[in-house]
C-alpha cells in the first residue's frame, strides 16, 4: 500500500484544512498557495484516479460531478465565472497524483491561456 495523498489526509482530518463544500463523492478546499484571487481545489474523495485522463476513462460521472461542484463553488465564492485547470503529468506541473481540479476565479479578465 502506498501512503495516502495529502488530500486524503486532509479529508481524514490528519492535516489541517477547511472543507468548504462536499458531496458524497467530492470535496473542496482552498489551495494553500493561491495563484488567483479565488483558488479552490475540487477533489474526489477516492484517490484511485491519478489524473483527469484516468478519471475520464474510469468514472466519467465523477468527473461531471467535479465540474458541477466547481460551478457551484465558483458561484458561491466569486461571480460565477471560473477557469478549471487539471495539471496532467509531472512535466505539466502536476505534483499531487490524486486527481484534482484547480478552480481559479476573480479578476482573471486580463489573462489568456498560452
Ligand atoms: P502544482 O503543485 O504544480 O500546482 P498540482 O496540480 O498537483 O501541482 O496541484 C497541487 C496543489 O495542491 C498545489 O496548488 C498546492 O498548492 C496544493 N496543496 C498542496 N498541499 C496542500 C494543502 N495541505 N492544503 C491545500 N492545498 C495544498
Amino acid at each position: 500500500m502506498s501512503e495516502p495523498t495529502v488530500f486524503t489526509r486532509i479529508l481524514q482530518g490528519e492535516i489541517p484544512g477547511e472543507i468548504l463544500a462536499q458531496t458524497e463523492r467530492v470535496f473542496v478546499i482552498r489551495d494553500i498557495h493561491p495563484r488567483a484571487p479565488i483558488h479552490l481545489l475540487v477533489i474526489p474523495k477516492t484517490e484511485q484516479y491519478r489524473d483527469v485522463v484516468a478519471l475520464a476513462e474510469g468514472d466519467p460521472s465523477l468527473l461531471a460531478e467535479m465540474v458541477a461542484v466547481a460551478r457551484d463553488v465558483a458561484a458561491e465564492h466569486s461571480d460565477g465565472d471560473f477557469r478549471l485547470v487539471f495539471n496532467t503529468g509531472a512535466r505539466a506541473g502536476q505534483s499531487v497524483f490524486h486527481v484534482h481540479a484547480h478552480v481559479l476565479a476573480g479578476g482573471l479578465e486580463e489573462e489568456t491561456v498560452g
